[in-house]
């Protein structure tokens, strides 16, 4: 039986949040120096190098990353949205209060650890 997230917790977990996001922002922007990613491709494509390939991997790998971030960083700020809401700790699902252990561990979930398990073993 899940109860709902007492004020201290959700203080707890919404500095969490917070502080993750300043965390992705800068990752982000280390990550493209500032470059916009269209502008970060062309940079990548206009050097020239003999190994066409490694510069290939490069640059997916590249995108890869920033592509996490970015959505780590919706995820991150939906919470923070659904914090503001009052909506925020209840399974996207079944509707139920998710547990604060799993909130400490992920404060961005969407799932209750029953739904997401289901969602899991339904995308195998
Ligand atoms: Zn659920």
């Amino acid at each position: 039986m899940t109860t709902q997230l007492t004020a201290g917790q959700r203080a707890l977990l919404e500095a969490e949040l917070i502080r993750r996001q300043g965390e992705l922002d800068r990752q982000l922007a280390d990550h493209q120096g500032g470059l916009s990613r269209v502008e970060h491709a062309r940079e990548l494509l206009a050097q020239d190098s003999d190994d066409v390939s490694q510069r290939e991997a490069e640059r997916e790998m590249d995108m890869e990353l920033s592509d996490r971030d970015i959505a780590g960083l919706g995820a991150v700020s939906a919470a923070l949205l659904r914090l503001k809401e009052g909506r925020y700790g209840l399974c996207g699902d079944c509707g139920e209060a998710i547990a604060f252990d799993r909130l400490k561990a992920e404060p961005w979930a969407l799932r209750c650890v029953g739904c997401e398990g289901r969602r899991e073993r339904a995308a195998l």
